[in-house]
C-alpha cells in the first residue's frame, strides 16, 4: 500500500485544543461548533456575555475583546494551564464599518485595523506562545475576497483583511522552523449578521448571488469544512496560502 494513512484520522481533531475568536455567533460559532464534531476541545469567545451555540454545551465560551490584549494573553495562559495545551487558534472576530453608516470616515477606518488586524496579530503572538511551548499546530485567519479585490464604500474592511493576508504569510516564515503553520481562510458572501442587511436586499442579494460560479449565497456552515482541513494533518504541507471559500468570486471573470 502507498498510502499508509487513517483518511479519517487525518481530517480527525480528536484531542486537539482550540481557541476561536469571533465564536458568539456567525462563521466564529459554526467553526467552533465544527471543530467540537471533530473532537476538538474548543474554548470561544466574543464581546458578548454568552455565545449562540454554548446553549447545547457544544463548546466553552468566554467573554473576551480581542483588542483587549491582556485578557486575550490570561485566557490563552489558562487555556494552556487547564487543558494542558494549546494546539490551534482560529481568528474569526471581525467588524465591518461601511462608510456611509460611519460619522467619521477616519475613526471608522482606525476602528477597523483595529479589530480585524492590529487585534488578530497581537492574539497569534498571544497563542504563538502557547502553541510553540505546545510542539506546534496550526493558526487560521479568517480574511475575505476584500483581501484581494477592491470593494465600494468600505476601504477600512479591504486594508484590514489587505494587511492580515500579508501579515498570515510574513507569521508563516517566522515560524514555519518551530512547526507552526498559519493560513487565510477566505469566505466570499455568507450569509449572517454581517452580512444581513445586503442579503434582505433584493437588488443587493442579486448582485452578489450572480458574481458568484455556484449561484448562490454562501451559509456559514459551507466554512467549516475548510477550517477543520486547515487545522488538520490532512493541510500538513499546506502554510502560508489563502484558502478561498467563495463559491468561485475570485476565479470568476465574466459570464
Ligand atoms: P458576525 O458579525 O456575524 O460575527 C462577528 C463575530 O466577531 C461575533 O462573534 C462578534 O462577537 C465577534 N467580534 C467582533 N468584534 C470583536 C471583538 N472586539 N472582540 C471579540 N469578538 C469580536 O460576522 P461573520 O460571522 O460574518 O464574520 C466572521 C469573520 O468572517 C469576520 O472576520 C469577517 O470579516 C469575516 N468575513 C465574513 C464574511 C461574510 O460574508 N459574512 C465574508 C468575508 C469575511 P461579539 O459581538 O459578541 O463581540
Amino acid at each position: 500500500m502507498l498510502l499508509d494513512k487513517d483518511i479519517l484520522q487525518l481530517f480527525s481533531l480528536r484531542d486537539r485544543v482550540a481557541i476561536v475568536t469571533g465564536a458568539s455567533r456567525g462563521i466564529g460559532a459554526f467553526i467552533a461548533e465544527g471543530f467540537v464534531k471533530s473532537g476538538a476541545t474548543v474554548i470561544g469567545i466574543g464581546r458578548s456575555d454568552s455565545s449562540l451555540v454554548t446553549e447545547n454545551d457544544s463548546f466553552e465560551y468566554s467573554q473576551c475583546d480581542v483588542t483587549d490584549t491582556q485578557a486575550f494573553n490570561k485566557l490563552c495562559e489558562r487555556v494552556f494551564e487547564d487543558k494542558g495545551k494549546l494546539d490551534v487558534l482560529v481568528n474569526a472576530a471581525g467588524i465591518t464599518i461601511p462608510v456611509e453608516n460611519s460619522e467619521d470616515e477616519l475613526s471608522a477606518f482606525e476602528e477597523t485595523l483595529k479589530v480585524n488586524l492590529l487585534a488578530v496579530h497581537s492574539c497569534c503572538l498571544a497563542a504563538l506562545n502557547y502553541i510553540v511551548k505546545s510542539g506546534g499546530g496550526s493558526i487560521i485567519n479568517v480574511t475575505s475576497i476584500s483581501s484581494v479585490l477592491g470593494f465600494p464604500g468600505n476601504p477600512g474592511y479591504a486594508a484590514s483583511k489587505g494587511g492580515l493576508r500579508m501579515l498570515t504569510k510574513a507569521l508563516a516564515i517566522d515560524y514555519g522552523d518551530v512547526n507552526v503553520r498559519i493560513n487565510n481562510l477566505a469566505p466570499g458572501y455568507i450569509r449572517t449578521s454581517m452580512t444581513q442587511e445586503s442579503f434582505d436586499d433584493p437588488r443587493e442579494n442579486e448582485l452578489r448571488r450572480n458574481h458568484t460560479i455556484l449561484g448562490r449565497w454562501g451559509e456559514p456552515e459551507d466554512i467549516v469544512g475548510a477550517a477543520i482541513f486547515l487545522a488538520s494533518d490532512a493541510s500538513a504541507y499546506i502554510t502560508g496560502t489563502d484558502l478561498f471559500v467563495d463559491g468561485g468570486w475570485t476565479a470568476k471573470g465574466m459570464k
